[in-house]
């Protein structure tokens, strides 16, 4: 008999696990547990569409769904369909991997009006999440703020700010594309509540907006004055300084100058939400959309022996995709040790009827095949009943 492991969740910790997991020990049986019909979480539905690059890391993830011991289980949501307790008693180790996805909330009075949107709600929309079919308005907006200096802001901001010929090689679905096309955008405000010093912005997306065409981006200089933190980790400096750097380039810009201006604004929290308006603790400013890009929270899971976390659901919303493969080869390694130890259990399968790999790859090929006829890597199935009939139909 072998050991068998659930992984829970389909994003790229998960991944990142079960590769970790059958380089070491080939002889495993891992079955990967999602609540979607669809793999890749966190690359599928919230890396920016634009970004195709870093969403090529799927092939990779893709290959291992090819595995003969390794299985898919799409459409089956743990905590719903199955009990924590039943996979946890019918798998010899259980890794969750469910990411974060649910926003922070700022705490500040307004926060539940109808125009302000958390960044994950916003991006899943673009990205064709089914349970996020609707965006917002757009058809009014001209002025949107953006709260947050991370890299989520930076995606928020790109994606409203650029023009269709920058967007033509995207996966963004059909309506969300057009819903921006169609706004009569002049002004994105990206508001950061501490000085251009702590922002966490990396140099390459950061020196991304600086290249746009239709829109300009432009900071005050005199928020500039600041020396670049000088203590931590070299690396951390290194990125800082050269945000600084990348920010002065954009203060020589000229606001206007294009037809849309990306505002960098510091020093600036947000204190309250009023229909049109964002009141910041240095004034007003008049806005009929609010994107909040201030990181995620998780769902509770079992804190016990044999469950081990990888990813956000590990270590809280923050790192690249790509930084994530350590630290699931190193969990790996501990799920490895532990199995060690155990003979395998003796369990029925508890997996209800699922979407496999098989369905998964009919979905694929289906949204693959709309995009080619538009010269784009995909158009995304966005609705449930769709999905679920693509992956069926054998
Ligand atoms: P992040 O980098 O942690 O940024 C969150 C931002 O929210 C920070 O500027 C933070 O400000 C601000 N914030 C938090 N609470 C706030 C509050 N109450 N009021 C005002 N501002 C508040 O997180 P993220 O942008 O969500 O990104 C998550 C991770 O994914 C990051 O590691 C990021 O690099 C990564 N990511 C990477 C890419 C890419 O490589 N292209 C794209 C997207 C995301 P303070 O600093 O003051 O707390």
């Amino acid at each position: 008999m072998t050991h068998r492991v659930a992984i829970v969740g389909a994003g790229p910790s998960g991944f990142y696990a079960v590769d970790g997991l059958l380089r070491a020990n080939p002889d495993l049986h891992v079955d990967i547990i999602e609540r979607l019909p669809t793999p890749f979480g966190l690359v599928r539905a919230g890396v920016a569409p634009d970004h195709q690059g870093t969403k090529a890391v799927v092939r990779q993830f893709d290959r291992l769904l090819a595995l003969p011991d390794v299985r898919f289980a799409g459409t089956i949501e743990v905590g719903r369909d199955l009990g924590w307790d039943e996979v946890c008693e019918a798998y010899d180790a259980v890794i969750v991997a469910t990411g974060r996805v649910i926003d922070r909330k700022l705490g500040i009075p307004g926060e539940d009006l109808p125009h302000v949107w958390g960044s994950w709600r916003f991006i899943a929309w673009l990205n064709g999440h089914p349970d996020f079919r609707v965006g917002p308005d757009l058809s009014q907006v001209r002025s949107i703020a953006v709260i947050g200096n991370g890299n989520v802001a930076l995606d928020v901001a790109r994606v409203l700010a650029k023009g269709a010929e920058e967007m033509a090689r995207s996966d963004i679905v059909p309506e969300a594309e057009a819903a921006i096309a169609a706004a009569p955008l002049a002004d994105i405000h990206i508001i950061g509540r501490r000085g251009p010093e702590h922002a966490s912005f990396t140099g390459n997306e950061l020196a991304e907006m600086g290249r746009l065409a239709r829109a300009v981006a432009v900071t005050d200089p005199a928020a500039l004055n600041v020396a670049p933190p000088a203590s931590g980790p070299t690396p951390e400096r290194l990125r800082k300084a050269k945000n600084l750097e990348i920010l002065k380039g954009f203060a020589a810009h000229q606001p206007g100058s294009k037809p849309i201006t990306i505002h960098f604004r510091f020093n600036a929290p947000p204190l309250a939400f009023r229909p049109g308006e964002v009141e910041l603790a240095v004034g007003i400013l008049p806005v009929d959309l609010v994107v909040t890009c201030i990181g995620y929270e998780g769902e509770p899971f079992p804190r016990q022996e044999g469950v081990y976390a990888v990813g956000w659901a590990r270590r809280g919303p923050t790192g690249t995709i790509p930084s994530n493969r350590a630290e699931s080869h190193a969990v790996a390694k501990e799920v490895l040790a532990w199995l060690v130890a155990r003979d395998p259990k003796s369990r029925p399968d508890i997996l209800p009827a699922a979407i496999d790999a098989a369905g998964w790859h009919r979905i694929d090929r289906h949204e693959v095949a709309a995009g080619a006829a538009l010269g784009r890597p995909r158009v995304k199935l966005t609705d449930w009943p769709a999905l679920l009939a693509v992956a069926q139909d054998d």
